[in-house]
């Protein structure tokens, strides 16, 4: 029998024989990096989240007394003063392998010159949130939902960041969240139950002022669901201190989304923070941003979904990295997207799958891509293939089809 392949191939993958060769077996190393270029920094102090912020490494100096740049490095942090700030927490910037020019951490966080290269299709607001603000800093794209972003600074700049047209403060446009006007929209819009708290980074807010807010949101009553998003566990784990879990515990339910792309980035303490988290009654989930030379393989993906298990994180979106200018270099495949889901779903826990997703560029929202297991779909059945490549039919209930004989049991 021929199955016509109605569904679009071209970006299948080749077959994935040698993945389940490829899983690190054993067990899962977390390892601290400090003190690192910091030594002699008393624990009272390296643990101390303001003193980690007060200490991040911002100029050409302070990376050049510690590491060797490269001239498209020391161009990228020239232009970086204009463009999105270049700024690494000190427990980050210990993450950095020196005699490795092409560390997946370096390459997140250090700037480089191709980030001044912009092609046609590049935007500087790919997601078209500015055309979906009902108020500044609030944007409502979908219908049950919002997005809103509380500050425009985090603890260390992303270098692909999709909203490095106002993070960091020295970009093309400023956030003016107006928290009156935000506060107002949400409560005469009913049908809005969810609020994604983002920035910029929620948590290098104060407790106190991050409190006010999720007290004034709570108060709205069709407001279910409150949830953070942050990479303030990753770049800044001093940060998530008991106080601010108990703090948060307070609001529930409250959900977070981290943001991990490499499993060098859970550390010992990264995974004690998410813990913390997780004790107090936080559900975890991770973003991750497919990114070229830093994630875009599939035993490293393969390596950090399994770490994120292992701190009670469950992998949530995996993203094609969005169309922001400058990010060419950044920029994997689809295929490869692809292929990586592909490698992982049937071979490894379900839990471990992130969903695919490109935000649709413009402002069309998320949209899952998923790797074509539906080979084949009319009104009487659909022909699926497994992860192992093996073809499978599965009649649907409108089908005419013999009816078996009732089976009568006997005592
Ligand atoms: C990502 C996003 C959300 C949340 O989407 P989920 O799929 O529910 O996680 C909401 N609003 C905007 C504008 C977003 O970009
Ligand atoms: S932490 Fe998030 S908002 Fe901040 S620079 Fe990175 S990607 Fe952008």
């Amino acid at each position: 029998m021929v199955y016509i392949f109605r569904f679009h191939m071209s970006a299948y993958p080749k077959r994935i024989d040698s993945v389940t060769s490829e899983a690190p077996a054993g067990r899962i190393e977390f390892v601290s990096h400090a003190p690192g270029f910091w030594p002699g920094v008393p624990a009272v102090e390296w643990d101390d989240w303001r003193w980690q912020l007060r200490h991040r490494v911002g100029t050409l100096e302070e990376v050049e007394s510690r590491i060797a740049l490269s001239p498209a490095e020391r161009a990228g942090i020239i232009l970086a003063r204009n463009k999105l700030a270049f700024s690494v927490t000190p427990h980050f910037f210990n993450l950095i392998a020196p005699e490795d020019p092409d560390c997946p951490i370096r390459r997140q966080v250090i700037p480089r010159e191709e980030e001044g290269v912009v092609s046609s299709w590049e935007m500087a607001d790919p997601c078209g949130e500015d055309s979906h603000m009902p108020a500044p800093g609030l944007v409502h794209r979908y219908p049950d939902r919002v997005l809103f972003l509380v500050t425009d600074r985090c603890a260390s700049y992303c270098r692909y960041c999709t909203r490095s047209r106002v993070v960091s403060g020295v970009g093309e446009q400023e956030l003016h969240t107006d928290f009156d006007e935000a506060y107002r929209y949400l409560e005469a819009h009913t049908e809005i139950r969810d609020v994604l708290i983002s920035g910029g980074d929620a948590l290098l807010l104060s407790d106190r002022r991050l409190e006010t807010i999720l007290t004034r949101l709570r108060a709205i009553p069709h407001i279910q669901f409150l949830r953070i998003g942050s990479r303030v566990p990753i770049f800044l784990p001093q940060r998530i201190t008991p106080e601010l879990c108990a703090m948060l515990a307070k609001f529930h339910p409250l959900w977070m989304s981290i943001h991990v792309n490499h499993p060098r980035e859970l550390t010992v303490e990264v995974r004690d923070a998410l813990g913390r988290l997780a004790n107090a009654g936080v559900p975890l989930g991770n973003q991750s941003v497919l990114l070229s030379g830093v994630n875009d393989n599939v035993p490293v993906m393969k390596e950090l979904v399994h770490k994120l298990l292992m701190c009670r994180v469950r992998p949530y979106y995996l993203y094609q990295c969005d169309l922001i200018k400058g990010s060419a270099h950044f920029r994997a495949s689809v295929a490869k997207g692809i292929e990586i889901i592909e490698a992982l779903r049937g071979f490894t826990s379900g839990y471990a799958v992130p969903q695919l997703v490109i935000d649709a560029p413009g402002g069309g929202g998320k949209v899952p891509i998923n790797p074509g297991y539906v080979l084949y779909h009319d009104q009487e059945k659909v022909v699926i293939r497994n992860f192992e490549g093996k073809v499978f039919e599965y009649p649907e209930p409108t089908a005419e089809v013999p009816r078996l004989q009732k089976v009568e049991f006997m005592e």
